[in-house]
């Protein structure tokens, strides 16, 4: 398998729980002071860049909440401990209306047509991607993007404020251009957090990116010139909003196999309730992020993280097979295995859980059952995602109270 090509973020456990312990002594008051200064690749100090391993739950939100609240009381450490539970938030919203997602895929393939017919379009959306608009904070947050895999939250707003009320290109498209070169890039917190600055997502309330405070918490790196001085929301659809799914049970009387994907890379949870898999194997979604090609280094940092979960979980998991990206290659690893159960962490609206649909229906012809297993974090925080974050923040004491503990991750 490749090397990481951004070597910031080692694709390892370790690499994470080394950047957590870092992180704990300036959770507190220091992260609610300086947490919106960006200053810059190689700057990041301020926040916990730890984005990419909670993404794909190299590290958990249970094990990073324990760490800083083992250093902080909850009201130092409260403005860390909310944001933690946005990401939480926006998948238990999203959770709850899967027809934003499927909006979000279906417009997206209505604005990729677009720059394929429309040559003026197809340029701008050219020099957005390539950093080449003449706006030079904007060019160079997508340069650091493309280079590093990662953006400061304020630059996230910056960037998708301007890309949608300066340069007036479909919010699609920047969304997609993040899940293209994101470490992190996730459904929920990327698809919601380019709603937001939109208008879309509370309805009527938009995000302007401003001269000043680009100045201001950039440390007086860029002041851009000819930003849009009004944002107006965009308009579209309100969605649905649909029962949680309930949540699998193990039958612990039938041989079993594990099945790994990059919404979970922490397995402690699954080998409790399974001792002794026949086998395990892996889900690669990671190219159906984006109808267009993912960059080279995300695609290497999900194959390396399957590498490293692999490696340090080998005695636990039976016999490893290769990750797949083929659903029919996955049923017949299932059926070789002689397993009559599969088991595989709850993934959350995306490609992951649209592939583990449709292995269900092979697996269900099969006669084998597959068993979605969700974390007791999602579980406690999702039901309580169905309207703003303001009502979702008050359950946060609540929800903390019930961490007691992480066991075995
Ligand atoms: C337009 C836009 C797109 C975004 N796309 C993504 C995405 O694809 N994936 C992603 O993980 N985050 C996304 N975010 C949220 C946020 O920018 C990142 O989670 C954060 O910048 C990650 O850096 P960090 O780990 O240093 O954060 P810290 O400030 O150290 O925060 C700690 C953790 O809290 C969570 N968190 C913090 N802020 C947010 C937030 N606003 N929404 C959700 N969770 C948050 C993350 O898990 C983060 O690792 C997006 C935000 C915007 C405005």
């Amino acid at each position: 398998m490749t090397q990481s090509i951004a070597t910031d973020f080692p694709a390892t456990r370790t690499a994470a729980l080394e950047r957590l312990s870092r992180f704990v002594p300036h959770a507190g008051a220091d992260y609610a002071r300086m947490r919106n200064h960006d200053f810059g690749a190689g700057g990041h100090r301020h926040v916990s860049t730890l984005s990419p391993y909670l993404r794909h739950r190299l590290l958990t939100e249970a094990e990073v909440l324990e760490a800083v609240l083992g250093r902080h009381s909850p009201q130092a450490a409260e403005k860390f401990v909310q944001e933690v539970y946005w990401r939480s938030y926006w998948k238990g919203w999203l959770e709850q209306r899967p027809a934003v997602w499927e909006m979000y895929r279906s417009g997206l393939t209505a604005a990729l047509d677009q720059v394929q017919t429309q040559s003026g379009l197809r340029r701008a959306w050219a020099d957005a991607c390539g950093g080449q608009t003449g706006i030079d904070a904007f060019d160079h947050w997508a340069q650091e993007l493309r280079q590093r895999g990662y953006l400061h939250n304020h630059a996230r707003m910056w960037f998708a404020s301007i890309w949608i009320f300066t340069l007036r290109l479909p919010w699609e498209l920047g969304a997609d251009f993040f899940m293209r070169h994101l470490l992190d890039g996730d459904p929920a917190s990327n698809t919601l957090g380019w709603r937001w600055v939109a208008g879309l997502q509370t309805r009527g309330k938009t995000y302007l990116a401003r001269p000043d405070n680009i100045e201001t918490y950039t440390g007086g790196r860029f002041r851009p010139k000819g930003l849009a001085t009004v944002a107006i929301p965009l308009d579209g659809p309100e969605a649905p909003r649909i029962a949680l799914p309930s949540v699998g049970q193990v039958d612990r009387d039938l041989p079993t196999a594990l099945l790994l994907h990059d919404d979970d890379l922490s397995p402690g949870y699954l080998c409790d309730q399974v001792p002794a898999p026949l086998g395990t194997s892996f889900l690669s979604t990671v190219t159906e992020r984006s109808p267009l090609h993912v960059a080279p280094h995300l695609e290497s940092f999900v194959s390396d993280a399957m590498v490293d979960v692999a490696t340090r979980w080998k005695d636990r998991l039976g016999e490893l097979s290769p990750p797949k990206q083929q659903v029919e290659a996955l049923a017949l690893w299932a059926h070789e295995t002689g397993a009559r159960q599969i088991v595989t962490p709850y993934a959350p609206v995306g490609p992951n859980a649209r592939a583990l649909d449709a292995l269900e229906r092979h697996l269900t012809h099969d006669g084998i059952r597959l068993v979605r297993l969700r974390r007791a974090h999602d579980s406690a925080a999702w039901p309580h995602a169905t309207h703003g974050f303001f009502k979702f923040k008050d359950k946060i004491p609540a929800l903390l109270g019930a961490l007691k503990g992480i066991g075995p991750v």
